[in-house]
């Protein structure tokens, strides 16, 4: 039996045409301020421009579908799953819904997801489509208090301690697309590591980070399929 752990970052969401937040074309290089709306302080202080910030990046997910690198983890789940080699994980930071477009089933998004509303006042969340007025009025509570269902700079990521066991588990942990930077990125590497796992890093421009055992430098579109199929056909077909 074989547990992978599979943490995507926004590259993997690069070539479908999302914007990274890091590295080259990056949101962050186009905008500095935008850090700093998207934090807590930022929903605080200008609610309508956090939320304008976020309809447009939710619009903008009926322009895109996802690239190979999507597809392929969702085939591996599926047959991972189905021949019972082992247990299968994928947390993403991404907001995108690509891993579920996909195909991938129980997706943990460690940073919520763009496709729904929160209630800040009773925690209920909502499938949400469309744009996301300030003051809309949460069906629940009545409150009129519902915001974007994303973890802003600032707000604790979601799944963390199931994440963590799971990572401390992994047998074969792979991070995709993510500069390692952010919370719980480099911590979730640093425990599948110290608990044994095999790390592998896809990423065009090596992150350098110290738990990573073997780099797979390319583009997620290419290089992920390549693992996958190296997986399915066999541990003894993965090239480390
Ligand atoms: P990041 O923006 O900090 O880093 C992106 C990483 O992806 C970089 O290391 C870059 O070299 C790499 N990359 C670029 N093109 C790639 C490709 N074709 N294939 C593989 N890797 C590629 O992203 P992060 O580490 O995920 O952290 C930023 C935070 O912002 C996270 O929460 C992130 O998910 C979120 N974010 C999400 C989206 C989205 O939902 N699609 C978009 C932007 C930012
Ligand atoms: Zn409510």
């Amino acid at each position: 039996m074989t547990d992978l752990v599979f943490l995507t970052g926004a590259g993997i969401s690069a070539e479908s045409g999302l914007a990274t937040f890091r590295g080259e074309g990056g949101l962050w290089e186009e905008d500095e301020d935008l850090r700093a709306l998207c934090s807590a302080e930022g929903l605080a202080a200008q609610p309508s421009n956090v939320h304008a910030f976020y309809d447009a990046r939710r619009a903008q997910l009926r322009e895109v579908a996802p690239n190979p690198a999507h597809v392929a983890l969702a085939q591996l789940q599926e047959r991972w799953i189905r021949e019972a080699r082992g247990t299968f994980t994928l947390a993403t930071m991404n907001s995108d819904d690509l891993h579920e477009r996909a195909g991938s089933r129980d997706v943990h998004h460690l940073h919520g997801t763009l496709f729904a509303a929160l209630c800040a006042e009773c925690g209920n969340r909502l499938g949400w489509e469309g744009e996301l007025p300030v003051r809309e009025d949460c069906p629940a509570c009545d409150a009129p208090a519902l915001r974007p269902d994303v973890v802003l700079f600032g707000e604790t990521p979601r799944h963390r301690h199931a994440l963590e066991a799971l990572a401390t588990k992994a047998d074969i942990f792979i991070a995709i697309g993510t500069s390692a930077s952010v919370h719980p990125a480099a911590r979730l590497i640093g425990l599948a590591r110290a608990n044994g796992a095999v790390t592998i890093e896809v990423n065009p421009a090596p992150t350098g980070t110290a738990d990573i055992l073997h780099v797979l430098c390319g583009p997620a579109s290419e290089e992920v399929p390549r693992l996958v199929r190296d997986l399915l056909a066999g541990a003894h077909a993965v090239p480390f």
